[in-house]
């Protein structure tokens, strides 16, 4: 295809009409007036030269700004002739790339060392068990793309080797279009493009693309301009350098235009300039109100059984946690929880979410007045947890109980029933892979009971000054 030849930015080129001042919604009326408008053809974006001078620009930048990561480190600087190093370093950048699509660099460096640490190679964690990468997660949130990686893993360990290229990559198990551009053009050198939400705030920019950057057709866009823009030569490096300007530099609400090596090529940039009060670099990519969190309430019960055999078996305490794996379908498949049940909102009252909690407990086989004795039951608190789609309120109560019984029978009995559930004794609590969500329920309970055990410290001292002072 031709590509028509454009050095010049004016404003001229993008009709005003098309720019958005407001949060576009995902189906509105301002969505009509934008589809209504003139839309630019492909060649109406980058020319030749305009890519050339991108491309240069950010490839240079990012030979002097990369940070330094550890899935950026070479082996031994081999992995451009060597099969294995190119392997690994394929591997590395999957675990990576899917740990970034969790949460910002600063806070995956420490997971992908400990990950790194654990299972070195495709192969290792291809042996690795769900339960052990789940506890390798934990905090990250959204374990499915965890669960993906040791599918993958597992997928690519039957095969043999590793696919090398975007078009392979495609058919491993949880691996999409971004996470196949990324391993294949920074691993395998392909020329393939990759689009992240830093690359679509990026390219919109410098194209002033004012469409809903979730529509099919917007998506479909950025895509093919990311293709156009890659580096024959460089294919990973310039991915790399476009994302970590949209990382470091071309930030969501403060880019740092004054730095930008692209700036001399941005559109969005070029029409603040010329329309000061109206329109910022800001605006684009266009915001998309996201569609409502419903709000759901679980009563959560963290039931603590106090075991005498513990105690005389010597252990640090004697307390067992009760706890509760999802199943393996849905939010949070596989994981293990507290008792937890979903509760209507008129149902959030102490006693019902009490009854709603026994039922629940019974069905565990867990028979409160046959097999323990309950020493205490109290409120603890509420906790929001936020997913992405839903509001999570959950009340929490502390259930302690005695049992003099064989802890091993209990634990039988509690197999017969259709969810599995364990022990976990107090001390494996504190290092046991806990979602974010459990972790603060845990910590909740912690915190409640110190201030109780202080609490009922106090009243002796308490007492004993009023004595004396009489
Ligand atoms: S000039 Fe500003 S808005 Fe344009 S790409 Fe650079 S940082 Fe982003």
């Amino acid at each position: 295809m031709q590509l028509r030849r454009s050095t010049r930015l004016t404003s001229k080129r993008i009709p005003t009409a098309t720019l958005p001042s407001q949060p576009v919604p995902k189906k509105t009326q301002n969505h009509k007036r934008l589809s209504q408008t003139k839309t630019r053809d492909i060649e109406d974006y980058f020319s030749q030269d305009e890519d050339n001078c991108v491309r240069a620009h950010l490839l240079r930048w990012y030979d002097h700004n990369q940070r330094e990561l550890p899935w950026r480190r070479k082996h031994g600087g081999a992995w451009d002739d060597d099969g294995d190093a190119k392997e690994k370093r394929a591997y590395e950048v999957w675990v990576s790339e899917v740990m970034l699509q969790q949460t910002r660099v600063s806070s995956v460096v420490a997971y992908y060392n400990r990950w790194m640490e654990r299972w070195p190679t495709v192969h290792s964690l291809a042996n690795a068990s769900q339960e052990e990468v789940n506890e390798m997660w934990a905090g990250l949130g959204y374990y499915r793309r965890a669960r993906f990686l040791l599918e993958g893993a597992k997928s690519i360990a039957k095969q043999g080797r590793f696919p090398g290229n975007a078009a392979e990559l495609l058919g491993v198990p949880g691996i999409g279009n971004y996470t196949a551009g990324a391993i294949a053009s920074i691993a395998f050198n392909e020329v393939v493009p990759v689009v992240d939400v830093n690359v679509v705030r990026v390219i919109s920019r410098l194209q002033a693309i004012s469409s809903n950057p979730k529509e099919s057709s917007t998506v479909k866009l950025i895509w093919n301009l990311a293709g156009q823009l890659v580096d024959k030569s460089r294919p990973g490096d310039l991915n790399q350098a476009l994302m970590e300007l949209g990382a470091t530099i071309c930030m969501p609400t403060n880019p740092k235009c004054t730095n930008c090596p692209v700036s001399d090529q941005c559109r969005a940039l070029s029409l603040s300039r010329c329309n000061k009060s109206s329109i910022k670099v800001t605006d684009f990519p266009p915001k998309v109100i996201k569609s409502k969190q419903r709000l759901e309430f679980a009563a959560v019960c963290v039931v603590i059984v106090q075991n005498e055999l513990c105690e005389n078996q010597k252990h640090v305490n004697g307390n067992l946690y009760l706890l509760v794996k999802r199943p393996d379908e849905g939010l949070l498949a596989g994981l293990w929880e507290f008792p937890s049940v979903l509760v209507a909102q008129k149902q959030t009252d102490v006693k019902s979410r009490r009854t709603e909690m026994n039922n629940y407990l019974k069905n565990l086989n867990f028979d409160l007045g046959k097999n323990y004795d309950l020493v205490i039951r109290e409120e603890v608190g509420e906790y929001l947890h936020i997913f992405s789609h839903i509001r999570l309120q959950m009340h929490v109560e502390l259930m302690i109980l005695t049992t003099k019984g064989d802890l091993g029978q209990l634990e039988n009995q509690m197999k017969s029933c259709q969810v599995t559930c364990k022990f976990v004794h107090g001390s494996a609590m504190e290092s046991m892979g806990l979602t974010s969500g459990i972790r603060k329920v845990y910590n909740m309970i912690e915190e409640f009971r110190t201030k109780q055990m202080l609490t009922n410290m106090g009243e002796p001292i308490r007492k004993l000054k009023r004595i004396r002072s009489r």
